[in-house]
């Protein structure tokens, strides 16, 4: 397998999902984690898909989030279907509710969670022990694979609508069109004009 790991998550859960990333590359631990998100049509990217088949497990972070995003959704119900049940590991980071779609996919999974499991110490052990990574190395190297690094300034969320009401606004044509919506950053002054426009507080600032 060319990851040990591949992270599903909300981009609402960038703060859980980056100090899991930071403890795994502690651990020597490998892993794929999508920092653009799904953009443009609705079809389900080959880069994503490939890495989730090359990924010994998939980790998804549950929460509230990551249950109403279409796109950890579509994740999730590909590895359900292409990987066998034991490889998806459920860890919880609120206290919400599963879905009732996602409860078929997680019967017969063990779930963890953040406070019984904290990311540093029981859920590291966990995953090290089922890799069958023996022992923490002394001076791990980075072991980070990213797939896009997030610029900072603003980012449209998962929660987009596809109103369109930021790209409308904005006085730089920065903001594309799609199933949700994008920012060049390149293009983009960071005026905020979109952020406060946008109906489904689908914009932040990072
Ligand atoms: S912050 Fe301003 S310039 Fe940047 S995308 Fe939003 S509206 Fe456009
Ligand atoms: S205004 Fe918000 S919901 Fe509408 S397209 Fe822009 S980001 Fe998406």
């Amino acid at each position: 397998m060319k990851y040990d790991i591949f992270i599903s998550y909300s981009r609402k859960d960038t703060m859980v999902a980056d100090a899991i990333c930071k403890a795994l590359d502690r651990n020597g631990i490998t892993y794929f984690i999508d920092r653009k998100g799904i953009c443009g049509g609705a079809e389900f990217p080959a880069v994503l898909a490939d890495a989730i088949i090359d990924s010994e497990l998939v980790l998804f972070l549950a929460s509230r989030n990551s249950y109403e995003s279409r796109f950890t959704n579509k994740e999730i119900t590909f590895a359900f279907n292409e990987k066998p049940g034991n490889s998806i590991i459920p860890y919880i980071i609120d206290g919400s509710q599963l879905p009732r779609n996602l409860r078929l996919v997680f019967a017969d999974i063990n779930w963890r969670n953040i406070t019984e499991h904290p990311i540093d110490t029981v859920l590291m052990d966990d995953l090290r022990t089922i890799l069958h990574i023996d022992a923490k190395p002394a001076n791990a190297a980075p072991a980070k694979v990213d797939y896009g690094i997030l610029p900072s300034g603003y980012f449209i969320t998962d929660s987009c609508i596809g109103c369109g009401t930021c790209q409308a606004e904005c006085p730089v044509e920065a903001i594309s069109e799609g199933e949700i919506y994008s920012i060049d950053c390149d293009t983009c002054i960071e005026c905020g004009s979109c952020e406060m426009v946008c109906p489904a507080e689908a914009i932040i600032r990072r």
